[in-house]
């Protein structure tokens, strides 16, 4: 039995440059949206959408307000069903699987695929609730354990130092940028895959908004991320990859150093110049 699998594995594997080349395409990618429309009723709010994400990336979602950026993030984990007129086509493959289909498990997506959202968002409990929040969800409920999993995850975050004196305070008390590095680490808590950041500082002082694009910097050696905003120079400073949406659809998705040098679209050079948005 073991003789034949070995035998079978031997004769099966390709000669080495295909089958690295193979591999790299599907160890790297890890969210592929393919031909994907969604609409809210009557409006198509998301045309023939296709997108690759990448592992160990930072991926920059950019364009003027009312585009779609939000709706594509939130089709990401399945959040945009919510709104009960949503009605989608296309494929959103996770890791190889197609998110959209109807047995797909939505938690468990939502374990994978964590989102950070524009408003600083804590729930009015103590600082060490807010992070044990998920993992106690998830049935984990040994105080050890729990307290190694919120220093992981404030570490994480850029974020225990400045809290790890007052981890029985509620974090509302904190101040804005503190909050959102809260729900940062709340998100890293249920060990996340990818994380999918909406407007992260746009709620945010200068300072505290470079600490999160630090941060974002640091995470991607261990997450996906993909961050929204209307920020360019934003985009600019923090991402690999930026994906240009103009009324529901991408108009260009490319290297984040091409879309800001050379543009192939006329319309991304005119937004990124500033002539509209
Ligand atoms: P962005 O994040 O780029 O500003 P959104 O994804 O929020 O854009 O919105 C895209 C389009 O979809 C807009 O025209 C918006 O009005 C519409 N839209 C967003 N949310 C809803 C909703 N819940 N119901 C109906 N239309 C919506
Ligand atoms: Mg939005």
């Amino acid at each position: 039995m073991i003789k034949n699998e070995k035998a079978k594995a031997t004769i099966k594997t390709p000669s080495p440059i295909i089958s690295d080349s193979i591999q790299t395409v599907e160890k790297n990618t890890v969210v592929q949206t393919k031909g994907f429309n969604l609409w809210y009723g009557d409006h198509h709010a998301l045309k023939d959408i296709n997108l690759d994400i990448k592992k160990n990336e930072v991926t920059a979602i950019i364009g003027p307000s009312g585009c779609g950026k939000s709706t594509y993030i939130k089709a990401l984990n399945r959040m945009v069903e919510l709104v009960p007129t949503v009605k989608t086509n296309g494929e959103i493959n996770y890791r190889g699987r197609n998110i959209l289909d109807p047995s797909y498990e939505v938690e468990e997506l939502r374990t994978k695929v964590g989102m950070v959202f524009q408003k600083p968002n804590p729930f009015p409990k103590s600082i060490y609730d807010n992070i044990a929040y998920g993992p106690r969800i998830h049935g984990i409920k040994n105080k050890k354990i729990l307290d190694e999993i919120v220093e992981k995850s404030l570490r994480g975050a850029a974020i225990w130092d400045e809290v790890k004196d007052r981890l029985n305070q509620n974090a509302y008390g904190l101040s804005g940028g503190q909050q959102q590095r809260i729900c940062i680490a709340r998100c890293l808590a249920i060990e996340p895959d990818v994380i999918l950041m909406d407007e992260p500082t746009s709620a945010l002082d200068p300072i505290s908004t470079l600490k999160v694009e630090e941060l974002v910097q640091e995470l991607k050696d261990n997450y996906s991320i993909i961050i929204v905003t209307h920020n360019m120079q934003q985009a600019a400073r923090i991402s690999d990859k930026t994906a240009f949406f103009l009324n529901g659809e991408v108009v260009e998705f490319d290297q984040t150093d091409k879309i800001f040098s050379t543009p192939r679209d006329k319309r991304t050079e005119d937004y990124i110049s500033g002539r509209f948005g």
